[in-house]
């Protein structure tokens, strides 16, 4: 047997112990090959009768990290052809089964008769916890960074090789559907509890416990298998089934609101599966899973949050003629609620941080912001109290600015006026070489105005962080004018080094994420001045697919900034620049009734110290006398939601701001939480077709204004039959 992804030895008691240990990969996944080769290992176990039994484990840091979705590519081409070659018919029969080939596999090897354990280190996800599931005995290493899981759902899939079927016979259905419907990591503990690992060992000691268990007692048969077999939470017809059901239906849809297909797969395949004996339940399984593969909803999340996001946190914009920038020690400046956020996260990440402010209280009031955070991790179990003092050695407070010398990269986080950010810009080149780069996390200046305080406007550069810093994923790298490649290697290095995803953007008002995410405030103040109740927008925006509704949002960020904003803009751009409703609703708001939003304790809604948040009963002023609510199309409020930040997306990339539309699909996604089911604010254009876009945005423009005209890039794109994805747009994306 010749295997290139594995070795496979037998010891002299008869057992066999099949490494998975894939060459010039640093984490083993599923592909073709890998499906073969551990065919052929179930058959040499089948046909040896030497071999008592197989102990499944890895040679790497971590176990797997489950299927190569580029497989998933692969399949789609694969169809094409058929389809061309023979027919519709036979091209979705081939489709079919090959989509299932992993979930076949998985129930050869549980019951072949030979007892199978499979040994878990590090992160064992996806089809790879799939395989460990198929196996009749799991022992998982008690290191603290062994995880398993489900995570398909997040891009737009869910677990098509048996995982519905055999974790909705080991959990609770309640506890199953939870579990496959966030696509949550557990630990080794939270495993066992559940019932999902037998056994929890030091990684050193679980070859030998597996190796034991199947001269002990290892039993060739899954729980499923058995006669007396029952699922855990007795049969879906049954009074408690109908406890479960009818709940597990609503809370899909308060979660999802329908928006995506792969997780009411999963519904149906639990539901339906644990109807069935184990085999028919697979059929089922597998029935949805090449349905779910298909759908348009998979294509665009698979391409926008893993093959796409996966380029970009690897480089993808990186100058190539640039090689590999050494940091170890960086500058933060502004130890506020952003620069303690970038302190944190790079210390978490090994590099040493100056983190200096005006007086030393100042700057140490920041290390207790990063002390709280990781504080808060410890006591979750998240980091060790190891890590956390790591952290805070790592980070030195500071008035002096001499203290930065050292640094191979200064991100500046203070106030945000000009003078100040050109006052530390000067101090800081009076200590350090001007070659050192220089990164401001500004909001709103332009940066290459900024970098005209600098002595050296090629070394200065924009590092957007998103607020809260250690939760969210995006950073916008802003190139000014003169920004050159050098400075954008640092850049992207350091972003890489902290484990963010970047994007990288021309300089413009609002960069690329906050000109799209300010334009679905602004219409959610536009349809509050229009009279539509305040509850109705909230609500329409989660339907279509945004996390929160537009005025949280704005309550999150601070009305008083949209309204500094809003002035600002009128300022530099004139009256026409802003929309009349908006100035009234923020006019409002901040002006006449000071609500500044949860910063205040009132904003659209009111913050009382104890319970929920609640809408403000004077939104009511807003009200329209014979305003039929009833007659609102919801679907158009989508629509208007949706199309007003793509349209601006689109425009980004006319006008060269954002240069690659994976960019704009993963940052607005990223950033701002576009409706993940899309793809992003530009896949959200290429799936419905542009043609189709611009004929609704142009009857969006008609009856709500001009806010909604697409630019000439989209109308060209519309006449020419082009997309934005040549290449990737799928053959199923119907
Ligand atoms: P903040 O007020 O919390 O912190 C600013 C810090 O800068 C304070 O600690 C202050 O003492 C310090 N500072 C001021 N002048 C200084 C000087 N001359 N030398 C050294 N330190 C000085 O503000 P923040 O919210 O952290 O914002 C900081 C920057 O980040 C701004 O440019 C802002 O636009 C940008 N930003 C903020 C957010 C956000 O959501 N808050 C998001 C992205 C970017």
């Amino acid at each position: 047997m010749k295997l290139e992804n594995f070795s496979f030895e037998k010891d002299k008691d008869g057992i066999a112990v099949l490494t998975w240990d894939m060459p010039d990969r640093s984490m083993n996944v599923i592909t073709e090959s890998v499906i073969s080769e551990l065919n052929l290992v179930v058959d040499e176990v089948i046909s040896q009768s030497s071999i008592k039994g197989c102990v499944i484990t890895s040679g790497k840091i971590n176990f797997s990290g489950g299927a190569d979705l580029n497989l998933l590519s692969q399949g789609a081409k694969q169809y094409e052809v058929a389809r061309l070659e023979k027919g519709e018919e036979a091209a979705n029969v081939l489709f079919f089964e090959n989509s299932r080939k992993l979930s076949v596999l998985y129930r050869k090897l549980e019951t072949c008769g030979k007892p199978f354990v499979a040994t878990i280190n590090g992160v064992c996800l996806g089809g790879a916890f799939e395989l460990a599931l198929a196996c009749h005995y799991r022992i998982m290493s008690s290191d603290e960074k062994s995880k398993i899981g489900l995570p398909e759902i997040k891009v737009g899939l869910f677990p098509g090789a048996g995982g519905t079927q055999r974790i909705a016979r080991l959990m609770p259905t309640g506890d199953a559907l939870q579990f496959l419907f966030r696509g949550e990591q557990l630990k080794a503990k939270a495993a066992l509890t559940n019932k999902l690992v037998h056994e929890v060992a030091p990684t050193e000691e679980m070859i030998d416990r597996a190796k034991i268990w199947i001269i002990s007692k290892g039993k060739a048969q899954a729980p499923w298998d058995m006669k007396d077999f029952k699922n855990p939470s007795g049969k879906v017809f049954s009074a408690t089934g109908m406890m479960i059901w009818p709940a597990a239906n609503a809370i899909y849809r308060r979660e999802t609101f329908d928006n995506y297909p792969a997780a009411k797969a999963i519904l149906h395949a639990v539901y339906e599966g644990l109807q069935l004996p184990i085999d028919q339940g697979l059929l089922v399984e597998s029935r949805w899973f090449a349905k779910i593969l298909r759908s348009k909803e998979a294509m665009a999340m698979i391409r926008s949050l893993f093959l796409s996001k996966n380029e970009l946190d690897k480089g993808a914009r990186r100058p190539k003629a640039i090689g590999p920038v050494a940091l170890h020690k960086i500058g933060v400046i502004g130890a506020g609620f952003m620069g303690a956020g970038v302190a944190y996260v790079s210390a978490l990440n090994g590099l040493d941080v100056v983190l200096l402010d005006r007086d030393q209280v100042s700057a140490d009031h920041g290390k207790e912001a990063v002390n709280k955070l990781i504080s808060a991790s410890v006591s979750k179990g998240r980091a060790t109290e190891a890590d956390k003092q790591g952290i805070l050695q790592r980070i030195e407070t500071t008035q002096d600015y001499l203290k930065l010398r050292g640094c191979d990269l200064v991100i500046e986080a203070v106030f945000e006026e000009r003078i100040v950010k050109a006052e530390v810009t000067r101090r800081v080149q009076e200590v350090l070489d001007p070659q050192v780069v220089f990164a401001s996390n500004t909001s709103t200046l332009p940066i290459t105005s900024l970098a005209e305080t600098s002595l050296s406007p090629e070394n200065f550069i924009g590092v957007h962080f998103f607020s809260p810093v250690e939760k969210m994923s995006l950073v916008e790298v802003i190139l000014g004018k003169k920004t050159g490649d050098r400075a954008l290697a640092t850049a992207l290095d350091f972003v890489r080094i902290i484990k963010k995803t970047p994007i990288v953007v021309n300089d413009t008002r609002g960069f690329f994420a906050n000109r799209c995410v300010l334009n679905f405030i602004r219409e959610g103040h536009i349809m509050l001045r229009e009279g539509v109740p305040p509850a109705m927008i909230e609500n329409v925006a989660r339907m279509a697919g945004m996390p929160v509704g537009p005025l949280s949002l704005n309550d999150e960020v601070a009305l008083d900034l949209g309204w500094r904003i809003l002035n600002a803009t009128k300022k530099d751009l004139g009256e026409k620049a802003v929309d009349p409703a908006q100035e009234e609703v923020l006019h409002f708001m901040v002006e006449q009734e000071g609500r500044f939003g949860r910063k205040n304790g009132k904003g659209f809604y009111d913050y009382l110290a104890i319970g929920k948040k609640s809408l403000w009963p004077g939104l009511s002023i807003f009200a329209q006398e014979n305003f039929n609510s009833g007659l609102i199309d919801i679907s158009e409020m989508k629509q208007r939601f949706l199309c007003i930040q793509a349209v601006e997306a689109a425009r980004t990339i006319a006008e060269g701001v954002v240069m690659d539309p994976r960019e704009a699909d993963v940052g607005s996604i990223l950033g701002f939480g576009f409706a993940p089911f899309t793809g992003g604010a530009i896949s959200y254009i290429d799936g419905m077709g542009i043609k189709n876009f611009v004929v609704l945005c142009d009857r969006l423009a008609i009856k709500y204004g001009p806010r909604f005209t697409p630019p000439e890039l989209l109308r060209e794109m519309a006449a020419h039959n082009q997309t934005f994805y040549p290449e990737t747009n799928s053959v199923f994306a119907a």
